[in-house]
């Protein structure tokens, strides 16, 4: 029996343990090229000679060619897409679906968690004004300037200051670690995401608002942590933004396609919100001439690594791919499977069927 292919679209794995694991159980890896600074993988035309007849593809996140239905199409046999990270956004999932493809996904808390710690920071050195007051004493030889104040973000008990008004958008994993990390400050946070049970929201200490207009016209910082699909694409665009109170900043380390990027940048321009801190895009690298890059302290910008820290990597999102790499060849369905509807298809295609 010839060897299961495995095309492994966006190599991430320094140690070699995860290719060790899957040649070890008996597969031939095709690799294709991969480039987590810049980042640039391998064209579609390329991707689809490299994942010609693969039984599985696995990888991490290289946006400039996201996973087509064309790149899946070129093997009869493609059992499995499995990614490293959280995001299935760079793989058409309704192709998959459509194909009797299993789509999984590693949601790693030190990459989600990480989400969550950037997101605040980038919402409290907004707030607080740390990059102005830093800029003010090493460009100048003032001191003090009352333009350098910042807010006072939680509630005081001394004369009952309720605090600002923090909005929740999506209260998924990152959603609910910003609250829980945020709850101590003991200001009101909002929250607005229809699809998960009030009793999450209590768990977390956020009153579920059931329309986003209104959490926008709340919130003192409003915060995105939606998953990027039809629906979410530009959810805050030119409409939304206009609902937000001129003194509110907004926070985006989800998915650059979640937002309109023209709107936001005009919403700053015009000083029709107070600042935004911004961790994806919807092209990434942005380019050299992205009005961003010339902004004043109204935007904070970071090149999406605001999950990256010391130690955390995608270890166990590799880990899990891989296995559930092993597990569809097996013919066996994965933990990690993000399209579960997909399951039943795909049992009667490869079910207990094992090509290991
Ligand atoms: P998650 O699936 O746990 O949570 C997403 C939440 O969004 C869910 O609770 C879902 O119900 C909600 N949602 C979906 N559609 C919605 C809508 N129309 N309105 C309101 N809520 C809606 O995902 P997560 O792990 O918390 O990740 C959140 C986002 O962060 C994703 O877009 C993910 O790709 C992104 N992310 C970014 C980085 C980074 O480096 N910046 C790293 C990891 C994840």
């Amino acid at each position: 029996m010839a060897k299961p292919k495995v095309f492994v679209f966006a190599p991430a794995d320094p140690t070699g343990v995860a290719h060790k694991m899957l040649e070890d159980a008996g597969c031939e890896l095709i690799l294709g090229r991969a480039n987590w600074d810049t980042p640039q993988g391998n064209d579609e035309a390329e991707m689809m000679k490299l994942a010609a007849g693969c039984d599985a593809m696995m990888g991490t996140s290289i946006r400039s060619t996201p996973i087509t239905q064309k790149i899946m199409q070129v093997s009869k046999n493609l059992r499995i897409v499995a990614k490293f990270t959280i995001g299935v956004d760079d793989v058409d999932v309704d192709a998959a679906t459509e194909m009797g493809i299993l789509v999984t996904h590693g949601p790693t808390e030190s990459n989600w968690g990480g989400v969550a710690e950037g997101t605040i920071t980038n919402m409290l050195t907004l707030l607080k004004k740390t990059r102005e007051r830093d800029r003010y004493l090493k460009t100048t030889t003032g001191w003090r300037d009352m333009k350098l104040q910042g807010t006072f973000v939680g509630h005081r008990e001394e004369d009952g200051y309720p605090g600002i008004v923090i909005g929740i958008i999506g209260l998924g994993r990152i959603g609910s670690r910003v609250a829980k990390l945020m709850r101590p400050w003991g200001m009101r946070m909002i929250g607005y995401d229809p699809y998960v049970p009030e009793s999450k929201f209590q768990q977390f200490g956020v009153e579920r608002i059931k329309e986003l207009s209104d959490l926008l016209k709340q919130a003192d910082v409003v915060t995105l942590h939606v998953v990027l699909t039809k629906e979410t694409r530009h959810m805050i665009n030119a409409q939304t933004l206009a609902m937000m109170k001129p003194s509110a900043i907004f926070v985006n380390t989800s998915r650059g396609f979640c937002v309109d990027e023209k709107a936001i940048a005009d919403a700053l321009q015009n000083n029709k919100i107070a600042g935004a801190a911004l961790d994806v895009f919807e092209t990434e690298p942005i380019a050299a001439d992205s009005p961003f890059r010339k902004m004043d302290d109204r935007v904070l910008i970071s090149p999406h690594m605001v999950s990256s820290n010391h130690g955390s990597g995608l270890k166990t999102g590799l880990l899990w791919g891989t296995q559930s790499v092993i597990s569809a060849l097996k013919g066996e369905v994965s933990p990690y499977v993000y399209n579960t509807e997909v399951i039943d298809q795909w049992k009667s295609r490869f079910g207990g069927k094992s090509i290991l």
